[in-house]
């Protein structure tokens, strides 16, 4: 018998999430034991935004640390989960005629994905694979592409995307840690109704007024949009994991689909902090 597996967005906020525990890095445990065990995880990172569509094929990926200004704690954060070369290898036969390339040797496993795996798999016992997001191509290539990727749910793959659905570096306010900009509140609200109720007309947002000031670079929302195309393909909205606000200009919120409960959280209610010193221009998260 087989079981569909859910699929994910997880709003990732700071890189030091990865070292915390609060209550979003707690929402994304309770994921990781509310769900069956898949077989292995397709990471769509917003920190792997190249001119291509490609997936991670090397057996044992490198943990990247792709950002500076932070502690040494995170830049010694190994997270050795295994590869899965057979499952790069589905994933460019599900999707062709789309065309995905085999990435042996140049990425890895970015912070988007580890910051995140460390508490849904914190034993890194799940191999994982990341699917690039393709910058030169239309919003709408995503949200089909997300739709194309659901037979993976049949096959004991867990679909995870990992970005911020409002993602303003240069608005965040070092002095509002724990909330959200009135624009950025309704925004992730806006956000809300449509991957909650019709997945498939998430495009919509693309009309809010705040949209500009939401997104001023679409690379953390785009992988929200992978969710929406399997909510599409599925016939069905998303729910939300947990929800919050750090910084004014980022979204916390996070999606499941087809997760059979919502897991209760617990913890702290606020998001890691970015060292002194780092202006937001200097980061990138
Ligand atoms: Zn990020």
């Amino acid at each position: 018998m087989s079981t569909t597996m859910p699929a994910a967005f997880v709003g990732h906020g700071s890189p030091m999430n990865a070292l915390e525990r609060n209550r979003w890095t707690e929402s994304w445990r309770a994921l990781g034991e509310a769900l069956p065990r898949p077989r292995a995880v397709l990471v769509i990172s917003a920190h792997w935004y190249i001119n291509a569509t490609a997936v991670t094929a090397m057996p044992r990926p490198r943990t990247i640390h792709d950002f500076f200004g932070f502690p040494q704690d995170l830049f010694a954060v190994d997270y050795p989960a295994a590869g899965a070369p057979e499952l790069a290898e589905e994933v460019a036969e599900i999707v062709k005629p789309t065309w995905v390339g085999a990435d042996v040797d140049s990425w890895g496993l970015d912070h988007g994905t580890w910051s995140v795996l460390a508490h849904v798999f914190p034993g890194a016992d799940v191999p994982v694979v990341q699917l690039s997001i393709d910058a030169t191509k239309p919003l709408e290539y995503h949200l089909d592409l997300g739709a194309r990727l659901a037979p993976l749910r049949e096959r004991g793959v867990l679909v995870l995307g990992s970005g911020n659905v409002v993602h303003n570096l240069a608005g965040m306010d070092a002095r509002r840690p724990e909330s959200g900009f009135d624009w950025a509140q309704r925004f992730d609200e806006a956000a809300r109704a449509v991957l909650t109720g019709e997945p498939e007309e998430v495009l919509r947002l693309r009309e809010a007024g705040d949209w500009a000031a939401a997104v001023p670079t679409p690379d953390h929302l785009v992988p929200v949009l992978y969710l929406a195309g399997l909510g599409a393909a599925a016939g069905h909205g998303a729910d939300v994991l947990v929800d919050g606000y750090a910084y004014g200009s980022l979204s916390m919120t996070s999606y499941t689909l087809d997760l059979d409960g919502t897991p209760a959280t617990t913890g702290a209610d606020h998001a890691a902090p970015l060292p002194d010193g780092v202006p937001p221009e200097s980061t990138n998260i």
